[in-house]
């Protein structure tokens, strides 16, 4: 999510820009009209009141005035399609921003849910090591030291259930002729996974029993 948030901020970065463009366009496109409107203004202005006399100056005047028209009709052609282009750029800019807050709404929920699964796993952790500390002491040295080397290259975990003839730790399936070792071997005897190494904890499903 946060990598299609960063996406969609990249595309809005781009969509501003485009508008903002277009905008200095359009007000451009308006600037270049504005004299032209005040010219053709102007010149209407002389026509009518009649103060141009001379009938060659009143007739080049009426020719400027078409001329002007024409002039501002296309000008005002071009902006028209470049308002069109704003409008098209702000609906395509907006739709991105929209996007974006959905986004935003659903990176605060996992946002949220992640925490709290954290800070369970936090206190979950935090009982499993009072746990710990209570059962440790009653651990042989020895069985604790190996425990934790096994441990150490085990992923954190040194022993495993053997749960119906399997060492739930690697899956492996133990073989015939050491299920009878195991099944000979006395309570207290550490019984190890020959593929891990991880000690075997016996149960009542260990599949021992014949
Ligand atoms: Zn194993």
């Amino acid at each position: 999510m946060q990598a299609r948030r960063a996406t969609l901020a990249d595309a809005l970065v781009a969509a501003d820009t485009a508008v903002s463009d277009l905008e200095l366009e359009q007000s451009d496109a308006e600037s270049e009209l504005e004299p032209v409107r005040q010219r053709l203004a102007r010149n209407e202005k002389r026509i009518a009141d009649g103060t141009v006399s001379d009938p060659k100056a009143l007739s080049s005047l009426i020719e400027e005035v078409d001329h002007l028209r024409k002039r501002i009709a296309k000008l005002e052609d071009a902006e028209l399609e470049v308002m069109e282009q704003v409008e098209t750029a702000q609906a395509g800019r907006d739709r991105l921003r929209d996007q974006a807050a959905v986004v935003d709404e659903e990176l605060s929920a996992l946002s949220a849910k992640r925490d709290q699964q954290l800070s369970e796993l936090d206190s979950e952790v935090a009982e499993r090591r009072t746990e710990r500390d209570r059962i440790a002491p009653d651990v042989p040295a020895d069985l604790m030291a190996l425990y934790t080397k096994v441990a150490t290259t085990r992923g954190g975990v040194g022993a495993a259930e053997l749960r119906q003839r399997r060492c739930t730790g690697c899956s492996l399936e133990i073989n015939a002729a050491e299920l009878r070792q195991f099944a000979a071997a006395p309570e207290d005897e550490v019984l190890r996974c020959e593929e891990c190494g991880r000690i075997l904890i016996r149960t009542a499903h260990s599949g021992l029993q014949p």
